[in-house]
């Protein structure tokens, strides 16, 4: 069922004009699935040659009929939702009842922004002399390029390209080299629904090669990337030399502060359900666990032992909790957190290596006592790796939540209203989360601050970037 993936280009599947491609390998058996179709400069010249066009065409369709293609895109996902989740599992080795949360969501995703369609108003300033009118109109910002990334191969697509016709645009999407099929699934959704020729594409390639081409094209106006602070700000940069819109979806290292009056037991199993979904392979993940000193002792128990159960194993089998890492640089990224931890004086309180010698499987594992300057109490981990060390009092606490560049999620337990309050204000951080992780629904802005990015992908803040504000003034003659 998993067979080769291609490119989508003016509304064809096809493959790459040089006929290159690259092996697409399962993590959970390390054997190779497929092959990926590569993009060259002449099929992104026929992409933009077809955004261009499909931008024309597509900017003239009314709000309303782009809100009923994306209802009918969502309704499409529904009834595909087992296929495309048995796909992602396969590539990504996500739990499959995870990979179906994704795909699921994606229709939610959709409708939500379908119906921002239709509420993208502009509005009318009163003027100062009689006769004269002053419109400020929102009209599509142009073709846009979009770059995403491996772990959430559905979630993070469906998030640009749907904001993007909602508004309007027509866009190119370059999908995740090693977990494409799911995401071509999801292009084919849209293709199912009616979205015309050319208004959306879909390229796979050197992921370098193609923003530098793609960034740099006059034809293209605005940029959205999700992927790493080093790659967003190298991206970032090349569309600063172009003048492009952009919005940057990048890392993140949340704090997860547990005040001495939670409930410990509550907080250790929300904690490390959140902290170990996707194998911790997650912008949003709990990373930092900062528990204050007199609860500290009960929490690391109650964290390893919620860690501790979780059953690891193919994505296939239903009684798995966590998979296998997404690729290979993970298995060497974890290697190299715990050893670092470990030789700054870290304990290991769980797990700690690597599982058989199949597949990209690693402990759920737990490093206590971390110091500050241990390298995964500064770098995003994205992996099954946590990271605890207990704290003094509430100043002390936030400046070591602070004290990182990064700014996109964070989470608190405490059953007081007044911390609960005063640390939801104190954290640097796009998204806070108190007592519960609701983030990521469709309808609330999801984004950063510092070097975890700008922009907004949720939330009625999510379909203004896709938009131009024009202003138009006149008055009768
Ligand atoms: P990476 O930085 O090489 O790649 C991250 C993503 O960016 C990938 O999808 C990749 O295809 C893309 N990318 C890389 N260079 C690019 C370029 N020049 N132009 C366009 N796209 C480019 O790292 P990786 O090994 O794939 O992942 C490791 C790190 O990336 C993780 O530690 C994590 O911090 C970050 N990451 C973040 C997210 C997220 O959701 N924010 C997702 C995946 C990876």
């Amino acid at each position: 069922m998993y067979s080769d993936v291609q490119l989508f280009i003016d509304g064809n599947w096809c493959d790459g004009a040089s006929r290159k491609s690259q092996p697409i390998v399962n993590p959970a058996t390390g054997r190779t699935l497929a092959q990926l179709a590569h993009a060259d400069r002449s099929d992104l010249d026929r992409a933009l040659a077809a955004a261009e066009r499909g931008f024309k065409q597509w900017r003239r369709v009314s709000a309303f009929e782009r809100y009923k293609l994306l209802k009918r895109a969502a309704q499409l996902i529904h009834e595909r939702a087992d296929e495309i989740a048995q796909l992602m599992t396969l590539e990504q080795g996500k739990p499959l009842a995870e990979a179906k949360a994704e795909t699921l969501a994606a229709a939610d995703i959709m409708e939500w922004f379908g119906e921002e369609a239709r509420r993208a108003y502009g509005r009318v300033v009163p003027a100062r002399a009689d006769g004269v009118t002053q419109l400020v109109v929102k009209e599509p910002v142009g073709p846009v390029a979009a770059f995403t990334p491996w772990n959430f191969p559905i979630n993070q697509a469906v998030r640009k390209v749907s904001a993007a016709l909602a508004a309007g645009c027509s866009v190119i999407l370059k999908g995740p080299e090693e977990t494409p099929a799911s995401c071509a699934a999801l292009i084919r959704v849209y293709q199912d629904a009616g979205v015309p020729a050319g208004v959306v594409n879909l390229v796979f390639g050197v992921p370098a090669e193609i923003s530098e081409y793609l960034i740099a094209h006059p034809v293209i106006r605005k940029i959205t990337f999700t992927g790493s602070t080093p790659v967003g700000k190298q991206l970032a940069m090349l569309a600063g030399q172009h003048m492009k819109r952009m919005t940057m979806e990048l890392g993140g290292h949340a704090p997860a502060i547990v005040f001495e009056d939670a409930d410990v037991d509550v907080a250790a199993r929300m904690l490390a359900a959140a902290k170990y979904r996707n194998a911790g392979q997650v912008c949003i993940s709990p990373t930092r666990f900062l528990v204050q000193e007199s609860i500290y002792p009960r929490f690391v128990d109650a964290f390893v032992a919620a860690a501790a159960k979780l059953k690891v194993g193919d994505g296939l089998d239903p009684l798995t909790k966590m998979g296998p890492l997404a690729n290979p640089r993970r298995l060497e990224a974890m290697r190299m957190f715990v050893d670092d931890a470990l030789s700054c004086g870290a304990r290991l309180a769980l797990g700690g290596k690597r599982i058989g010698s199949e597949g990209n499987f690693f402990e759920p594992t737990v490093l206590a006592d971390v110091p500050a300057d241990a390298r995964i109490m500064n770098q995003e981990p994205f992996g099954p790796v946590a990271a605890l060390a207990p704290f003094r009092d509430f100043d002390a606490v936030v400046q070591e939540a602070n004290r990182l560049p990064f700014g996109l999620a964070a989470y608190a337990y405490t059953k007081s209203l007044k911390t609960a309050t005063a640390i939801g204000a104190a954290l640097e951080s796009g998204m806070v989360a108190i007592n519960h992780h609701g983030l990521g629904l469709p309808e609330l802005p999801f984004g950063g601050i510092k070097d975890s990015g700008y922009g907004s992908e949720g939330g009625t803040e999510a379909i203004e970037a896709y938009l131009n504000t024009k202003l138009v003034t006149q008055v009768g003659l």
